[in-house]
């Protein structure tokens, strides 16, 4: 993780905010590369999504009116469980640290709460499956037992409170609690609000989909893990509008497009997982719900949540507005609510899982016959910032201004990039390390023929290719 963050400082991916002031926690700056892979991402997603003649887009305000959160229930329920260290006033939620307990101190707990029953040999899933179940029962007690990560002192934790994670401000110049709006906490339910306008404008008939991209905030309790959670960050999300008792096909159908997805842009099948939520953990809105997982280097981390959200998003919001949220079906002439099956993924988190992804470190043969490490990011050519770098050999015999022509005929294009300054080899990493799928070198070949060779990032196998060709060869690639 060290490598990389450092790594996207310095190619300019993600920067941190506010970096001269020391930065805000939970909130990143994409620079000139992270913003290109960033839109690259979202837009394989929006097209994906939208080339459906059964989904259509929207972008819906990031300010809506208060009632829309007390209808989704995230006034009362978008919470986490707190507690504070009273010794160095640290935070922590509560199920995390718990989570974060280790194996040894797992033990420790459960042998004090119950020496007879844990004081044999135990297997590590038992003590895990036991320690969570105690934490489930009685965390106050379980809370006694443990230091807090910040000074390590025992026994200083507050009870656990409840913490309301939407941001809070107001509209207009009064701020008193009738001015109250929130920052959105998830584009969904501008969705969900907007299905009828979205329905009848798009002469849609259910099963279709709303698909929306776009910033949403939450007051984490702990930000930890570069960009894995943060308090501003983007979602690409999909609402599905089902009949009822067609929901749990559309459910499967929409798990196995979402996982195709990520693998169809590279991921490989090995680092990506489902995680099913126990019935006891579902979501007060959801009749089933998967998470695909990634692992990243700290572990496993959800990228995108697939759930059966039944009727319980229009149902509210017909309840909460006095407005009907009905579907009427004309052929069947009958009136119905939707069940919705959702696709969230969250933008900033599935780039950072394309960079973990995309991040090698191997040997590279050097011009002297000799080998030197190298660092090549290996995205997708679809996603990759800089589709093709132009080099000049040399910077003489008009070598230059024939690479220049090259880049520029290309540039409208396709993201390029030109370099005439170092060893062929040096622009070569250069170029690896942010992942360009393709290099162009102009030589003295180049002046008598026109053609230029092309290096493969990932096989650094080098083909020549007449300059005329140059587009349709790129572009056939990219696919
Ligand atoms: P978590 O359990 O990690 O807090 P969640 O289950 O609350 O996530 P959802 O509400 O299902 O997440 O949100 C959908 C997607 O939005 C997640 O899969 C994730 O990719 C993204 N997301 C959610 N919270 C954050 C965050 N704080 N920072 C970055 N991305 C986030």
């Amino acid at each position: 993780m060290e490598k990389l963050v450092s790594l996207c400082k310095r190619r300019g991916f993600v920067f941190q905010s506010s970096e001269i002031y020391g930065g805000l926690n939970g909130a990143w700056d994409y620079g000139p590369l992270g913003v290109e892979l960033l839109r690259n991402i979202k837009q394989e997603w929006w097209g994906e999504m939208t080339r459906r003649t059964n989904v259509e887009g929207i972008d819906s305000a990031i300010l809506m009116h208060p009632r829309v959160w007390e209808a989704s229930g995230h006034v009362e329920n978008f919470t986490d469980p707190m507690v504070d260290c009273r010794q160095c006033k640290a935070r922590f939620r509560l199920d995390i640290l718990f989570e974060e307990t280790s194996l040894k101190k797992r033990k420790e707990v459960l042998r004090a709460a119950d020496p007879e029953k844990f004081g044999g040999q135990l297997t590590e899933e038992t003590v895990a499956a036991e320690f969570m179940a105690l934490a489930d029962r009685d965390p106050a007690a379980v809370l006694t037992s443990l230091s807090c990560p910040g000074c390590g002192n025992r026994d200083t934790f507050t009870e656990a409170r409840k913490f309301n994670l939407m941001f809070k401000t107001f509209v207009g110049p009064v701020e008193d609690s009738g001015n109250v709006v929130y920052l959105r906490p998830e584009t969904a339910q501008g969705i969900f609000v907007n299905f009828l306008n979205v329905q009848s404008a798009g002469r849609q008939k259910v099963p279709f989909g709303i698909a929306q991209i776009g910033k949403a905030f939450r007051n984490e309790i702990n930000t930890k893990n570069f960009l894995f959670r943060t308090r501003e960050f983007e979602q690409m999300e999909m609402q599905f509008f089902v009949k009822p008792g067609s929901d749990d096909e559309w459910f499967e159908y929409w798990r196995n497009e979402r996982m195709n997805w990520f693998t169809g842009l590279g991921m490989s099948k090995d680092t990506l997982r489902w995680h099913r939520h126990a019935p006891d953990k579902l979501a007060h809105y959801a009749k089933d719900a998967y998470d695909i997982e990634y692992l990243f280097p700290f572990g496993w981390g959800e990228v995108e949540g697939v759930h059966n959200r039944t009727d319980f998003d229009l149902t509210r919001h017909e309840e909460y507005s006095g407005k009907s949220m009905k579907y009427f079906d004309e052929a069947a002439k009958e009136k119905f609510t939707p069940y919705i099956i959702e696709t969230s993924a969250g933008a900033s988190r599935s780039f950072m899982a394309f960079l973990v992804n995309a991040y090698h470190e191997e040997e590279a043969p050097t011009a002297e016959g000799g080998s030197e490490k190298r660092v090549v990011m290996k995205f997708h050519p679809r996603l990759a910032p800089v589709k093709a770098a132009v080099f000049p050999l040399v910077n003489r015999d008009g070598m230059p201004e024939a690479a220049r022509a090259i880049e520029e005929a290309l540039r409208g294009r396709l993201a390029t990039f030109y370099d005439d300054s170092g060893a062929v080899g040096r622009r070569y990493r250069r170029q690896d390390e942010i992942g360009t799928p393709w290099c162009i070198t102009v030589d003295t070949q180049t002046l008598a023929d026109r053609s230029v060779t092309v290096r493969e990032r990932d096989s650094m196998v080098q083909e020549r290719v007449a300059s005329e060709k140059l587009l349709s060869y790129l572009t056939d690639k990219i696919g």
